[in-house]
Order: structure tokens, then C-alpha cells, then sequence
């Protein structure tokens, strides 16, 4: 398998990724010449109160009492490519192993499988001055686009965008104010 650059690896490997039901992390270089994609659930999780890690369970007098939030699960998923002289990547290394599920139905839980294109962004900044609210939005932008996104996508991604007016709301009743005399 090669590839011409590090960009051209990640677009394949999210795509792979979104069709299998994952989701990559990118971006990892050990060295000038290595390049390292993992699965999102690479890595353990952080534990600094060193809580037992099952919930209920107590341990030298320390009790986990939810279930910890994170996906991070000590997958083993990956690949590594070296660069050659002539500056393309080979893949040198790939484990293909999960330590959890695939999510194939809901593969777009995870926010990186719910990306838009520039039509996408400038529609939903558009309409973020409207009156629509954020799910009219993303239903607009994702039937426009073929995206798949949530309402707090729009959401998260326009936060630096006005808000437009409001609809209209009751007007609220007279409430003497307290300089009033
Ligand atoms: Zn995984």
C-alpha cells in the first residue's frame, strides 16, 4: 500500500474507518520518516485518583462510582508507514485488531464521521443568522450536502457566527423593577 502524502492517508483511513464503524486518530510520527494512525480508542485511560476500574468495587478505600466517560480502551488498530527516498509512504505495519465493538449503524457518534464540505460550513453560517433553530439547520445542510450532522454540530462549528433574531415570544408581563418607586 503507498501513498503520496500524510493527507492522502488520513482522507483514506477515515473513510475506511466511517465504513467499519470506527474512528482514527491521526497524525503520530515516532520519527521524520514514520507515520502512525490509530484507532480512537487507542491508549488507556487516564485514571489519577487510581479508582478501581470496576464501578461498585471498593479497594483500599477507594469506591468508582460511574462508569468511566471515555473510549479510550487500549485498542490495538493501526498502521505505520515509512517514507522512502522518493518521499512516498509504504505501509509497513497494520493490526488489524479492535479491543470493542464496531459501531456501524452509529458509526456518526463519533464527531469526526460527521464532517461537511465549504457548501456545508457557509450554508450553516447563513442560517445561523436566520430564526431556524440548530436542528433545522443541520437538517437543512445535511439533505443539501449528504452530511450527517447533529444539531450541536452546528452548534459547536458557528459559535463565532450572530445569532439571529429569536421567534417571537410572548411578550413577558410587567414586572416592577426596583429603582421604580
Ligand atoms: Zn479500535
Amino acid at each position: 500500500m503507498i501513498f503520496n502524502d500524510i493527507g492522502h492517508i488520513n482522507r483514506y483511513f477515515a473513510a475506511y474507518a466511517l465504513q467499519e464503524g470506527f474512528s482514527i486518530k491521526k497524525g503520530h510520527t515516532t520519527s521524520l520518516k514514520t507515520y502512525h494512525v490509530y484507532c480512537k480508542c487507542h491508549g488507556k485511560p487516564k485514571n489519577s485518583r487510581n479508582l478501581p476500574s470496576v464501578v461498585g468495587v471498593e479497594i483500599n478505600g477507594k469506591k468508582r462510582v460511574r462508569e468511566p466517560r471515555t473510549r479510550l480502551c487500549d485498542c490495538q488498530w493501526q498502521v505505520r508507514f515509512k517514507q522512502q527516498f522518493n518521499e512516498q509512504y509504504v505501509l509497513v505495519k497494520f493490526i488489524d485488531e479492535h479491543t470493542h465493538p464496531m459501531e456501524k449503524e452509529d458509526a456518526i457518534l463519533y464527531a469526526e464521521n460527521r464532517q461537511t464540505n465549504e457548501q456545508g460550513m457557509q450554508l450553516m453560517r447563513i442560517l445561523k443568522q436566520t430564526s431556524a433553530t440548530y436542528q433545522e439547520i443541520a437538517n437543512v445542510v445535511n439533505s443539501t450536502t449528504g452530511s450527517k450532522l447533529l444539531a450541536r454540530d452546528v452548534y459547536n462549528r458557528t459559535r463565532d457566527v450572530p445569532r439571529g433574531p429569536a421567534k417571537s415570544k410572548k411578550l413577558k408581563p410587567f414586572v416592577k423593577k426596583k429603582n421604580d418607586v
